[in-house]
């Protein structure tokens, strides 16, 4: 049965006793719209707008920007759209921003610390933001509960009705409560979030298996984050791309990730795999990977608990 379970998975994310996981889509531009829609996403979980942004001597207008976060609505009609504010840096230079040169780029103004320089350039995206019905949107790069605050106070001026902050520096997840009393939902970027738990650069292959989602102390920085949302009684989303893994899917699950969001071509894998377990599978499987040392020990240990996996 489980195989059937698994093979058959289709419709909405949930897993096999009808626990919901929102199943969404992580979108570089409106191009990746139409592939979201086809493998079945619920929704954009991470709408990333740097297309908008690169390679360009002038900022983009408000009214194209409306335009391009209005066709991820209208993809979706009724479904979640999570827009995410700029993440540009130094490592991604905006032409129209004169930037000086960063010895370490991605600690570096990135993500939202190139708006405290350029906050005409939040108002912009925020402006346009707030003209697209549907929309909720969420800053990169938050640190502290100021930061959180300071950006939802700019969105909720323009009445902006859902606004969250990406959890994925480590201190930001270590405090999730505080960052959460400012904002209405948090959604941890894995990606960064390796990235700066464990000190390795995300682009450098030799320095990979510290980039393992299976990372125990990763998924303790996970579980933290869902468990903070909890409390507040707010939502917790994941939308990096380590729920690629279908196990992973049913640990992020079972640690308290109340959606997923991942690469459209994901997808399917996530919830057939969610299909296959209950709830509860997940989330021994999700605790067995925390008691675990390594990253290969964890990943075994999850796999126990979720037979459906083959
Ligand atoms: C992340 O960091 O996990 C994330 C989803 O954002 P990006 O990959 O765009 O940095
Ligand atoms: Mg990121």
């Amino acid at each position: 049965a489980r195989r059937a379970a698994y093979a058959e998975a289709g419709g909405p994310g949930r897993t096999a006793d009808g626990h919901p996981v929102p199943l969404l889509a992580n979108v570089g531009g409106p191009a990746e719209l139409a592939a979201a829609v086809a493998a079945g996403a619920e929704g954009v979980g991470l709408f990333r707008t740097e297309f908008l942004f690169l390679g360009r001597s002038e900022p983009p207008g408000v009214e194209e920007q409306v335009r391009a976060y209005r066709a991820a609505a209208e993809a979706f009609p009724g479904g979640k759209v999570v827009v995410r504010t700029l993440d540009a840096g130094a490592d991604k230079a905006l032409a129209f921003l004169p930037a000086p040169p960063e010895p370490n780029p991605a600690l570096g103004e990135r993500g939202l610390r190139v708006f405290l320089r350029h906050p005409e350039v939040m108002a912009a995206q925020l402006d346009a933001l707030a003209q697209v019905e549907g929309a909720e949107v969420m800053a990169p790069m938050v640190a502290t509960a100021e930061e959180a605050a300071w950006f939802a106070r700019e969105c909720r001026a323009r009445d902006l009705r859902r606004v969250g902050v990406m959890v994925e520096v480590p201190a930001a997840a270590l405090r999730a409560g505080d960052l959460l009393s400012a904002v209405d939902f948090v959604s941890i970027g894995t990606n960064d979030l390796s990235q700066y738990a464990f000190a390795a650069d995300r682009q450098l292959g030799a320095v990979r298996a510290l980039q393992d989602p299976w990372q125990p102390a990763l998924l303790d920085l996970v579980a933290l984050t869902a468990a903070a949302a909890a409390e507040a009684g707010k939502a917790c989303g994941v939308c990096g791309e380590s729920a690629a893994d279908p196990a992973m899917a049913c640990v992020l699950a079972g640690l308290g990730a109340g959606t997923l969001s991942m690469a459209a071509g994901s997808l399917p894998a996530a919830r057939a795999a969610l299909a296959a377990h209950t709830l509860e599978e997940c989330r021994l499987a999700a605790g067995a990977a925390r008691d675990a040392v390594t990253a290969a020990e964890a990943r075994a240990a999850a796999r126990a608990y979720l037979p459906g996996l083959g």
